[in-house]
């Protein structure tokens, strides 16, 4: 349920309304926007009544919230989220540019990518340090030295840094990380969301092979219902019939997400389609969509990548796709 509240009330006023709503054991969200200041009602809010509610002084309305996902719904904040990490914002107008290999090697590759990228225009490192491999007998990843070889090349870059957390247990691990990615496959592992929402670190949340958007955004409430609004939401391409490229792109899914919710959606055109080709077309597409910001994976020699080369592009390559979603973000503007 949210309740708007009048033009000109005061705080004191507003406060008084939360502390009785608080009264009757619910939550209240409080949206306080430049034209008007939204209370968003979490709980049991059958126990409301909407015509008292909505007859006090300083109400102007009243509306029940039909979808599930409440703190991530755009009715209850109608303003679009920033998460700002470092010198990059994302969301509201701005633009985030994630690229870096899928996965940390050595101490060289990440810090010659680094450079590289961030001379072309990302404005953050990715890199993987625990990865999420269908095999058991594939390369899993660096884990905590590759963590802290991204450190010395968020040092080196002066780039912000997001990689991804597969177990809670290594949470400490990501301190100095900028924002902790949960990959596709962990898009419902519920007990992680629930300790990502007790930190305050910007969480990117992958959609998950076969989940719904309603189920994104269900996975964005489990994070934010423990305290921590900082959500960027990443389209990666779902599971279809479809076998021409790894996943299929749902591009809708940007426009859907912004209609739903307040909080950025990033689109991740590597993963969607597996293949290096389309992944500067895809991004260009995401940009005319509207999405927030961009995910593609670069590495130094994708032939010699230890992780999803054939996806991967050569600094060149994503030097030329900087240039054109640049071209096309300045003409949707
Ligand atoms: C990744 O971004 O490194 C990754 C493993 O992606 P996804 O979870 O989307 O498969
Ligand atoms: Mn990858």
């Amino acid at each position: 349920m949210i309740a708007v509240i009048k033009n000109g009330t005061t705080t004191a006023q507003i406060q008084h309304l939360v502390d009785w709503l608080k009264h009757m054991d619910l939550d209240v969200h409080i949206s306080a926007g430049k034209e008007v200041t939204i209370l968003g009602l979490i709980g049991d809010t059958s126990r409301v009544d909407m015509e008292l509610l909505g007859s006090l002084e300083i109400v102007e309305s009243v509306k029940r919230v039909s979808e599930p996902f409440k703190q991530a719904n755009r009715k209850f904040h109608p303003n679009d989220t920033v998460i700002t990490v470092g010198d990059a914002k994302i969301g509201g107008g701005h633009f985030g540019m994630i690229a870096g290999p899928c996965s940390v090697e050595n101490e060289e590759q990440i810090i010659g990518v680094a450079l590289a990228v961030k001379a072309s225009g990302a404005n953050i490192l990715r890199g993987g340090a625990f990865k999420p491999r269908t095999s058991p007998y594939a390369f899993q990843g660096l884990k905590d030295e590759g963590i802290h070889l991204l450190l010395k090349a968020k040092e080196a870059s002066g780039l912000p840094i997001i990689t991804e957390i597969m177990n809670i247990s290594a949470l400490d691990l990501f301190a100095d990380v900028d924002i902790i990615q949960v990959g596709a496959r962990n898009m419902q592992n519920f007990d992680l969301l629930k300790e990502l929402g007790k930190t305050k670190k910007p969480i990117l949340l992958k959609r998950g092979l076969a989940n719904t958007l309603q189920e994104l955004l269900m996975s964005a409430e489990y994070i934010m219902s423990e305290g921590n609004e900082n959500v960027i939401l990443c389209e990666r391409g779902i599971r279809t019939f479809e076998t021409s490229t790894r996943n299929t792109l749902d591009l809708s899914a940007v426009s859907v997400l912004h209609e739903l919710s307040h909080l950025p959606v990033v689109v991740d055109p590597s993963h969607a389609t597996g293949k290096s080709r389309l992944v500067t077309p895809m991004a260009c597409a995401a940009a005319a969509a509207g999405a927030d910001g961009i995910m593609v994976e670069v590495h130094n020699n994708p032939a010699c990548a230890l992780c999803d080369g054939a996806q991967s592009l050569t600094p060149a390559q994503y030097d030329v796709l900087c240039d054109k979603v640049r071209k096309i973000r300045e003409a949707i503007r």
